[in-house]
């Protein structure tokens, strides 16, 4: 309970990405039934990296679980920049792929913004291209990065406002601090953005109606930075030394004082899948409904 005597309710994003993902297993059912075919993710991992192949790994059974096609290309670190920009050509012609996800990082000798570049917009279903950010930027449809989308779907479920509220966004990465900013200021709400050069962190929080933390700095938003009843949403995700995952929030004691607040794990991450394959699924239905030669 918090000193205004508000409740804190969790968001808990295992729980809504499941009924998500069961709602697209549905309408992968409906998307097969009419087209004869099941919409495909394709994804390209580069290198050893063991995150970044456990992410994959997650996103494949999440695939599998609703029906969806999953294809997982690896290549060895040594792959040089044109290789992989050829083979992006190639699925970009693949009618049976639907979304591309390039997964990040890449090794250095590649420039990652030319790689992501290439992916055919359409088929952007991370929501990196230059194209999709332009368009979601000035507030028109576009493929949205997962983790912002995964955010604002959290807070719809929940029926939590952001028209007119006093938003601060941690973090400004291509990824998630700079979309998440766009898709609050697009739902109406008075939005900063803090960063590692912010002066007075502190300051921008303690107005703010709604934080959301993507820093990827353990016990950055601590208690005395949050407003009573303030909705906190928690990106980050860091591994202790002792091996425990955690977020940007020091959760046990900011939880007293907000409405809402997210759990690490179990908040955004499950969400940001549940989003991803949502993006695929838009994609193959874009794509069915082009005219056809
Ligand atoms: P990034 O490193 O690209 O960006 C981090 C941002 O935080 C930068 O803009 C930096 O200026 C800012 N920052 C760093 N230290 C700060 C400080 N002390 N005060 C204020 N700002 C500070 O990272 P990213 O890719 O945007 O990811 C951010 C975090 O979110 C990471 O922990 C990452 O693992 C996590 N993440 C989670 C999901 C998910 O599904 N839950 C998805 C993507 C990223």
């Amino acid at each position: 309970m918090s000193v205004l005597g508000v409740a804190m309710s969790l968001l808990d994003g295992k729980a809504l990405s499941k009924k998500i993902l069961a709602s697209l297993a549905l309408q992968v059912e409906n998307f097969k039934n009419q087209y004869g075919r099941v919409p495909g993710l394709t994804v390209i991992l580069v290198g050893e990296d063991p995150a970044s192949a456990v992410y994959v790994r997650s996103k494949h059974k999440s695939c599998e679980k609703i029906g969806m096609k999953s294809e997982v290309l690896r290549f060895s670190d040594q792959i040089t920049e044109d290789q992989l920009i050829e083979k992006i050509a190639s699925l970009n012609q693949d009618a049976k792929v639907d979304g591309i996800l390039v997964q990040l990082p890449l090794p250095e000798h590649i420039d990652t913004e030319s790689v992501l570049a290439q992916v055919r917009y359409e088929k952007d279903v991370d929501g990196f291209h230059p194209f999709n950010s332009g368009r979601l930027l000035r507030g028109q449809d576009a493929m949205v990065p997962c983790t912002p989308l995964g955010v604002m779907e959290l807070l719809a479920a929940h029926q939590i406002a952001v028209d007119g509220k006093d938003a601060v966004v941690i973090g400004k990465s291509n990824i998630v601090g700079k979309p998440m900013a766009a898709l609050l200021m697009n739902a109406g709400a008075t939005v900063s953005v803090c960063h590692s050069k912010t002066k007075d962190l502190a300051t921008y929080c303690r107005h703010a109606d709604l934080i959301v933390s993507a820093a990827g700095r353990p016990n950055l938003l601590t208690e005395d930075m949050v407003k009573d009843g303030a909705v906190v949403i928690d990106v980050g995700i860091n591994r202790l030394d002792s091996g425990i995952l955690v977020g940007d929030v020091q959760f046990d004691e900011v939880s007293k004082k907000c409405s809402w607040i997210t759990p690490v794990p179990g908040g955004v991450g499950p969400m940001t899948i549940a989003m991803l394959l949502k993006n695929t699924l838009k994609a193959a239905q874009q794509f069915e409904s082009l005219p056809k030669p």
